[in-house]
């Protein structure tokens, strides 16, 4: 991506946070860093509605991958993992369909996810998946390879009615009420209303409503984000990191003081790893400092171990 677009870009913090990225900005971002692409794009998606079914050869959505990685500060859109940049990292990355493409599949899979269970319906298969969204810009987000080859695959569970052939993102968003979360682009979630974080768990948010409630317990369920010991190694580190800098933006040097508070800035904006379990763990900070405190020293046990 060109550099003279890249920074004024970040500032408008684009994991949707505010304000979201919008499509047109999106396609100006993907015409300057692959000029054309949009238009083969186009040709595709025309064959896969003709055909009412996704075939091709060979993909050319990997040509687009850096200006998905940029966007997203080399983060997984799902776990917030960060995954290699764009000089050597590519392979890191998989350009993830948030719609499947080629056919949807009944989620949870019992024999996958044996634990999991919900009082309500997650949404029936489709043998053809939303095909017509198969170059769709908003339909794409980078994700790594443990949310995406290893849990997203080709499920999409939703709460209400699958849509139908060649409805668009905001009429099929209506129609169908996703249970996973897309905290990208214009028609994306903001993850700060669903999920919050005490320490390494991510919870649902106290707050959130019931359908809301609904989205993000799916969400933490179907990528397995309080299983997987790489998020939670994450997390912790992020956390052991924030409460010495919180301690020292209370140092009675003044510059020493001001270092802290910056570094507290740059570790809880949507640029850092785990940003959000970064944000929950400062507001924590301020709120209940005993139970930071005791939070602390649980992950300080929990990775000593490891630094040896
Ligand atoms: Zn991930």
């Amino acid at each position: 991506m060109a550099q003279e677009v890249l920074p004024q870009l970040l500032e408008q913090r684009v994991i949707r946070y505010q304000p979201p990225l919008k499509r047109e900005d999106l396609e100006a971002l993907i015409e300057k860093h692959k000029p054309g692409w949009g238009k083969r794009a186009d040709e595709r998606r025309a064959e896969f509605v003709e055909a009412q079914k996704f075939a091709e050869n060979s993909s050319i959505w990997s040509e687009v991958k850096p200006v998905y990685m940029a966007l997203q500060y080399n983060k997984c859109i799902y776990c917030e993992r960060v995954l290699g940049a764009e000089l050597t990292g590519k392979s890191e990355h998989d350009v993830e369909h948030f719609r499947p493409k080629g056919r949807v599949l009944k989620w949870p899979y019992p024999s996958r996810k044996p634990r999991v269970s919900y009082d309500y319906d997650t949404g029936p298969g489709s043998a053809t998946g939303y095909y017509w969204l198969a170059y769709d810009i908003e339909n794409f987000a980078c994700s790594c390879k443990g949310c995406n080859s290893d849990r997203k695959r080709d499920y999409f569970p939703i709460l209400r009615t699958r849509g139908g052939a060649t409805m668009t993102i905001t009429e099929l968003n209506s129609s169908e009420s996703p249970l996973l979360l897309f905290p990208f682009g214009a028609n994306g979630d903001d993850p700060d209303a669903f999920i919050t974080f005490t320490g390494v768990l991510a919870q649902v948010h106290p707050t959130a409503r019931k359908d809301d409630r609904n989205r993000a317990q799916v969400t933490i369920d179907f990528f397995s984000l309080n299983d997987r010991e790489e998020l939670l190694a994450d997390r912790a580190r992020v956390i052991r990191e924030i409460f010495k800098t919180i301690r020292l933006s209370q140092d009675p040097d003044p510059a020493m003081r001001a270092s802290a508070e910056r570094d507290i800035k740059i570790m809880t904006s949507d640029a850092s790893p785990q940003a959000a379990c970064a944000r929950a763990y400062l507001a924590l900070a301020k709120a209940e400092p005993q139970k930071a405190w005791e939070i602390y020293v649980d992950i300080d046990r929990y990775l000593t171990p490891r630094a040896r």
